[in-house]
């Protein structure tokens, strides 16, 4: 009988939906595939069964973009936000972090990502035009461009600033300091304050 050339057909599925993740190569997804399929096979059918609940269960929010079970997140929902600032952040990840720090009383829009040309994401990639709209029916006091300290950050930072001038809306960016590349996902509460106490307008 031949040596097999290649794992048995379903681990090689699971192997090539591994390599799919974000940043998972083809050793990593070995090291998970064997941990899943370990001496507890609970791990693999918990981490299945995780996956489906929230992949059935969770959207994003209409308004906001954050993670939500309904139409629309609990913060959007909430009426005490009303008509109070909008912080514009790359994605729904970087929101509990401010969400976090418990300084900003406001809402949120995530754009989805930010204007990189490299990546082919230009403007109507971006949730631009909602943002546009919650502005007109929300009417909020301010809106404070919350992107990160790269070139692409900035670039998206001014296009909104030039774009946001239409609007009888004053806008702020938060001061600098937001880790470069990371945004605010890993940006530690003291930094966060910082940057939105210190933002200034444009
Ligand atoms: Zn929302």
């Amino acid at each position: 009988m031949p040596a097999p050339s290649s794992y048995p057909v379903p681990l090689e599925a699971l192997l090539k939906e591994l390599r799919r993740l974000p940043g998972v190569g083809p050793k990593s997804a070995e090291r998970m595939a064997l941990w899943l399929l370990g001496p507890d096979t609970e791990r693999a059918f918990s981490l299945s069964s995780a996956i489906t609940s929230a992949a059935e269960a969770i959207r994003h929010c209409a308004k906001c973009g954050f993670f939500s079970c309904g139409e629309i997140c609990p913060i959007c929902a909430d009426p005490l936000r009303e008509g109070r600032e909008i912080c514009v952040v790359e994605q729904a990840t970087d929101i509990l972090p401010m969400e976090k720090t418990g300084i900003f009383n406001g809402r949120y829009h995530s754009l989805g990502g930010k204007l990189s040309p490299l990546d082919h994401v230009g403007p109507d990639q971006l949730r631009i035009g909602a943002l546009l709209e919650r502005i007109d029916t929300e009417k909020p006091s301010e809106i404070i461009l919350a992107l990160s300290a790269d070139v692409e950050g900035g670039a998206t930072t001014s296009y909104l600033a030039e774009i946001l001038k239409g609007k009888n809306v004053p806008v702020s960016r938060v001061a600098h300091g937001l880790p470069a590349g990371g945004g605010l996902e890993h940006a530690d509460a003291l930094t966060l304050q910082n940057a939105l106490s210190g933002r200034s307008k444009v």
